[in-house]
């Protein structure tokens, strides 16, 4: 198909945007790629549309190549779902909130864990009909406190999210395996520079996560690289690795009465705060030290993770023989960093038979209190003083100094076990007859973000700067003149569309042959072909908008070039 721009709903501006910080926000908005229609919210103009759908269809490709089957589930969905799992409270403000005309509360999905989990708990009822794996490339809903850089941070963006459904550990990590190998072929596809990186699980929840960051100045993550070995880690991540045990002055220390017993959700309830913001301290001995290492609430622990983050230090256990720790203790504490809720329990899992601390926000940088139950006696054992990764602190594999650069999050995996099917209770029958909990992964990619993403990391001094896959158009003609000129750009299209290639044609009046070559840069189709000078004799000028190189050819050999 030609694509006319005589006809195109596109007018290029001269001007940056007054409020575009990036790139990518300047040059999508000047090239006519997006339009702003609200804060935090875009209008996808006709090119901007073609490289969307060329993201999306290399997404779908690949999802369906590891056997994802595409759904597709409202954005509007019944507020009492994400109250069951806790997630309307993690989210907090960051939830879109409405009530219909009979007074029932809704929201609009951030991400949808809550409804693929109830979809399958309604569909599947046997071990047979597992593994699955469902996706949906939707519309998602977020109230970022800072919609910022255009489509790279939404309040309404495009997300394709999957989940994998399976009834043992096992089948979860093939299912992680599978789309972890996915989305690397994804980014690789769309011509994305990317690394993947340890993350932290968030208000998502469960164990392991990792996240494909797309190195770009206007990223708002940060990931410390080791320049020696393939450690990556999100910094949100590695914060604790540079926790240093202080064994200083605590201040005053005021107690608070929290009773009840030690879940953390029962902690969140006792002290008024989202479960989410409640962290684990494990205690562990490190070094033979026993010591507190802060995880997030809803984590389930993992040990070899946390030695391999802490090594060359050894980490042990620290035994119920080491304290007498009571499951049923939980008290609260007002440290000298605000509040410091601390709580112990006996964990099911035999290798964390000891006992977990709780305290809120205790990977933020700081000082944190943490602690020991002792008989019935809680002692504030020692403080840490968390600090963030620096540039240069050792490398928690092979010690190298580490660097620290910018990304932006194009893609989040997740093990998330079964924090949501334990929620709503979603089993099937086992080969024995009797009932298995189900285990789950989400896995979810930018859609929008990564158009943005790929207009960072690829655009120069004079425009955009599309990889082939994704370019709204293969070839950008150039009507560099009227009569004849016009005339060979015309036909060149319809060769080139013949051809089968994806044409974007510039045949537009009273526009000047400087203007359309601004215009062709700042668009950024990979190859222009310029009908011009030369016209009366077939003879076209191909350039290629990457390199900056340019040859004169007949038009038949340029066609045979392209196709
Ligand atoms: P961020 O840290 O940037 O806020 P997130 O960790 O909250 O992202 P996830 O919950 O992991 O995001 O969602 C999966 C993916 O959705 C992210 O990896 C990212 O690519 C994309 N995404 C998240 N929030 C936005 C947004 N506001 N605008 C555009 N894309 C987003
Ligand atoms: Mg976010
Ligand atoms: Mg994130
Ligand atoms: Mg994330």
């Amino acid at each position: 198909m030609v694509l006319r721009m005589s006809r195109l709903l596109l007018k290029t501006l001269r001007d940056d945007p007054a409020d575009a910080e990036t790139a990518s926000h300047r040059l999508l908005v000047r090239a006519g790629y997006v339009r702003r229609s609200s804060a935090g919210m875009w209008s996808w103009l006709p090119l901007g549309k073609r490289v969307l759908d060329n993201v999306s269809r290399i997404v779908r490709e690949e999802m369906d190549a590891i056997g994802g089957q595409e759904v597709l589930l409202p954005a509007l969905l019944p507020r009492e779902t994400y109250d069951a799992t806790g997630r309307a409270a993690e989210y907090g403000d960051l939830l879109f909130a409405l009530t219909d005309r009979k007074g029932t509360d809704y929201v609009l999905g951030p991400t949808h864990e809550e409804s693929f989990t109830l979809l399958v708990k309604d569909q599947v009822t046997s071990y047979r009909d597992l593994p699955v794996i469902l996706y949906q490339i939707q519309t998602k809903y977020r109230d970022e406190a800072r919609p910022r850089s255009g489509v790279l941070r939404g309040r309404e963006f495009q997300m394709k999210d999957a989940y994998s459904f399976d009834t043992a550990p096992e089948g979860l990590a093939e299912a992680y395996r599978l789309h972890r190998e996915a989305y690397v072929r994804i980014f690789e596809r769309l011509g994305l520079d990317f690394r993947i990186v340890s993350a932290v699980s968030g208000a998502m929840g469960g164990s392991a996560s990792e996240e494909f960051l797309a190195p770009a100045a206007a990223g708002e993550d940060t990931f410390a690289d080791c320049p020696e070995c393939d450690y990556a880690a999100n910094t949100e991540a590695v914060t604790f690795t540079a926790a240093v045990p202080a064994a200083v002055d605590p201040g005053p220390v005021e107690e608070l009465d929290t009773p009840g017993t030690a879940t953390v959700e029962a902690l969140a309830a006792a002290v008024g705060v989202p479960a989410a913001a409640i962290l684990k301290n494990l205690l562990v001995k490190v070094d033979g030290e026993i010591t507190a290492v802060g995880v997030p609430g809803d984590r389930e622990v993992d040990l070899d993770k946390l030695a391999e983050h802490l090594a060359p230090a050894t980490v042990e256990l620290v035994t119920a023989e080491d304290f007498a720790l009571r499951p049923d203790l939980v008290r609260g504490y007002v440290g000298p960093q605000g509040l410091s809720t601390l709580g112990v329990r006996y964990l099911a899992d035999p290798r964390v038979a000891a006992g977990t601390a709780w305290t809120t926000g205790a990977n933020k940088p700081g000082r944190h209190a943490a602690g020991v139950v002792c008989g019935r006696d809680f002692t504030v054992d020692r403080y840490l003083d968390v600090v963030t990764v620096q540039a240069g602190d050792p490398c928690p594999r092979c010690g190298a100094g580490l660097r620290l650069d910018r990304a932006i999050e194009i893609g989040h995996i997740f093990q998330l076990g079964r924090k949501y099917t334990d929620a709503f209770r979603l089993d099937v029958l086992g080969p024995d007859g009797k009932p298995v909990r189900v285990t789950m992964g989400s896995y979810g990619i930018g859609v929008s973000r990564a158009v943005a993403a790929l207009a960072e990391q690829t655009a120069d001094a004079h425009g955009l700067c599309w990889p082939a896959e994704v370019a709204p158009a293969d070839v950008h003609v150039v009507a560099a003149g009227k009569g004849e000129a016009a005339a060979l750009a015309a036909r060149a299209a319809g060769a080139l569309d013949a051809a089968g290639l994806r044409v974007l044609l510039d045949d537009r009046d009273g526009v000047s042959v400087g203007a359309k070559f601004t215009d062709a840069e700042l668009i950024g189709v990979p190859r222009v072909l310029v009908a011009g000078r030369r016209a009366a004799e077939g003879v076209v000028e191909l350039r290629d908008r990457r390199a900056a190189t340019r040859e004169e050819l007949p038009l038949e050999d340029a066609v045979a070039l392209l196709r």
